[in-house]
C-alpha cells in the first residue's frame, strides 16, 4: 500500500518517517482544524505560525518511528570477564498513546554481562532511552522497548537486565488532583527475574541515587 518514495533530506518529506502518508501541509491544515475547534482562531499573530512549529517539533520528539534514526549502539568484548552488575540512570520524556500528553520521570537500568560476550558503551544506553521514548508510548511498553533493542544489540548474550521507570502523567496531573499521576513500573529478565537477591540490589542502587 505505502509507495513512499520521498527523499527525508527534501523539505517536502513526509512528517516523520518515510512511510508516513500524510504530508507536511496536510498536517499543518490538520493542526489548523484542531486550533478551530478548541476556539481558537488560527490565523492571528501569535497563531499563525504554530502548525508549523508543531509539525518540527513532532519531527524531533516522534522520530521514534524513523528507523534512520535508531542509535548506533557500541558494543564491545567482555575483556575483563567482567560479570558485575551495570547501573546507569537518567531522564526519560515520552508522550502517552492516550491523551497524547507527555509522560517523563527518571528510568534505573542495569544488566549484568556474561562472562564470555559482550559489553555495552554505557554512554549509549540513554540515548536507546530517548529513541524508545520518541513514539506514542505506553510505560510499560517503553521499559520493554528499551530492553529489547539493547538485548538485541548484545545478541541476547547477556545474564539478566532490569529497568524501572518512575514517571508522572501530565494527562494525570492537569486533570483533577486526586490523581497525581505518578507510576512506576519495572521490568526483568534472565538472572534479574530468577534471583531475588539480585533485584534487591538493583533496588539498593535507586535508593542511592
Ligand atoms: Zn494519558
Amino acid at each position: 500500500m505505502e509507495t513512499f518514495t520521498s527523499d527525508p533530506q527534501d523539505t517536502g518529506r513526509p512528517l516523520i518517517q518515510q512511510a508516513s502518508p500524510v504530508t507536511d501541509e496536510q498536517l499543518q491544515d490538520a493542526i489548523r482544524t484542531v486550533l478551530k475547534a478548541i476556539g481558537e482562531e488560527p490565523s492571528r499573530e501569535g497563531l499563525v505560525d504554530t502548525p508549523d512549529r508543531i509539525v518540527r517539533m513532532w519531527r524531533e520528539l516522534f522520530r521514534g518511528y524513523d528507523p534512520t534514526q535508531k542509535p548506533k549502539i557500541t558494543t564491545f568484548e567482555n575483556d575483563a570477564h567482567n560479570t558485575e552488575m551495570v547501573f546507569d540512570t537518567g531522564d526519560f520524556y515520552s508522550m502517552c498513546e492516550h491523551h497524547c500528553m507527555p509522560f517523563f520521570g527518571q528510568y534505573y537500568f542495569a544488566y549484568i554481562p556474561q562472562d564470555d560476550g559482550r559489553i555495552l558503551g554505557i554512554s549509549k544506553i540513554a540515548r536507546v532511552v530517548g529513541y524508545c521514548s520518541a513514539r506514542l508510548q505506553l510505560q510499560e511498553r517503553l521499559a520493554h522497548d528499551i530492553i529489547e533493542m539493547l538485548s538485541d544489540a548484545l545478541d541476547n548474550q547477556v545474564q539478566g537486565f532490569a529497568i524501572v521507570l518512575k514517571g508522572m502523567h501530565t494527562c494525570k496531573t492537569m486533570r483533577g488532583v486526586k490523581n497525581k499521576g505518578n507510576m512506576c513500573v519495572s521490568y526483568f529478565t534472565g538472572v534479574f527475574r530468577t534471583n531475588p537477591s539480585l533485584r534487591e540490589e538493583f533496588y539498593h542502587l535507586i535508593n542511592m541515587q
